[in-house]
């Protein structure tokens, strides 16, 4: 028999907006639980070098997540390595179904559950992902030493992926559809700096080949965006860097979605339409997406809860 276990708030997701709840959640003596989803962490622990974390001029990502963790816990936070199947926000208590079997119960709900990498969509790019197609430098860079890959895409990601992915190999072609980056000007510095990236301007990808048995890829075909013209580009790895799509399945049916699938939340808070339910971080912010504007919103919602439960009793 499945247990159920009661909290006054869950915390679903652990990205920093998720860490920083639970930190603001422990100290209002709230007893938080959190539940950590599928890639604890988040999206941080596919990062290298953080830059702009206020306090650290560098840190790992990984290394970031580990000790907003640790912060978290430190403060009384209970972080629970689950999964929230389904959530149901139709009734106080909301209640929240697990992978492992155990249902909890909240009277109020910060959700937290981020954003993740998009793909082009290609039949192609489906056919060779984890055999050449990667949404991730630095889980898959280290397979490509000394050899030519292509990275996909023109804001931040892709440029610090381009950069990063040089240390393995021996050429980067950045492919992007404009012939405007929209990364920040320190990045392009580094990636104009560097002899081993070329940039392709005003391209996409048509399709991705390779050999068959085995799986793995041997090149693309790029379509100018202008004239329609196909060139080949021979390369082993194809790095999609084309931004993120907020994690809303969840509460797709029971909350007010916007700007292709983020979450609505009332103007200068972390309210969603339904009371006790709010949310944090790249689930609801189409602008900023920023690790620390995301544990900014961690912390409002954890106040705004507060605020929540305070009132109901
Ligand atoms: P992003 O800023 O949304 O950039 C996505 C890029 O992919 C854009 O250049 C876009 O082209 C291109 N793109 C989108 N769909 C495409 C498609 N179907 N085919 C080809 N190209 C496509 O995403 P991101 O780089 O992942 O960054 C997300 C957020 O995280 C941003 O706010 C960013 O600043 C932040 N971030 C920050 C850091 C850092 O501070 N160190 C690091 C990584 C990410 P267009 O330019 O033509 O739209």
């Amino acid at each position: 028999m499945s247990a159920t276990r009661h909290t006054k708030v869950l915390i679903i997701g652990s990205g920093p907006s998720g860490y920083t709840a639970g930190v603001y959640a422990s100290r209002a003596m709230l007893e938080p639980i959190l539940i950590q989803g599928i890639e604890p962490g988040g999206q941080l622990t596919t990062t290298t070098e953080v830059e702009n974390w206020p306090g650290d001029s560098e840190v790992q990502g990984p290394d970031l997540m580990i000790r907003m963790e640790a912060h978290a816990r430190t403060m009384g936070c209970e972080i629970i390595g689950d999964i929230v199947t389904s959530l149901d926000l139709s009734k106080r208590p909301f209640t929240a179904q697990t992978d492992s079997g155990t249902v909890y119960t909240a009277d109020a709900v910060i959700l937290c559950t981020g954003a993740r990498a998009k793909w082009l969509g290609l039949p192609s790019e489906e056919k060779f992902k984890g055999f050449g197609v990667s949404a991730c430098a630095t889980c898959d860079g280290f397979f490509y030493r000394g050899m030519e890959i292509v990275v996909v895409g023109g804001g931040n990601t892709a440029v610090e992926e381009a950069l990063f992915l040089t240390n393995f190999a021996s050429k980067v072609t950045l492919i992007h559809r404009r012939d405007e980056l929209r990364a920040e000007r320190i990045l392009i510095n580094r990636l104009e700096k560097n002899p081993k990236i070329e940039t392709l301007w005003f391209h996409e990808i048509d399709e991705v080949y390779g050999t068959d048995a085995p799986l793995g890829v041997e090149g693309v075909k790029v379509k100018h965006t202008k004239t329609g013209e196909i060139t080949d580009i021979p390369c082993k790895g194809v790095f999609i860097a084309i931004g993120h799509a907020p994690a809303s399945e969840l509460v797709k049916d029971q909350l007010e979605l916007h700007h292709g699938g983020y979450v609505a939340v009332e103007a200068g808070s972390t309210r969603t339409a339904i009371a006790g339910v709010f949310a944090a971080g790249d689930l609801t912010d189409h602008t900023y997406r920023q690790a620390v504007t995301s544990a900014g919103m961690g912390c409002m919602a954890a106040l705004d809860a507060e605020k929540f439960i305070a009132e109901q009793d």
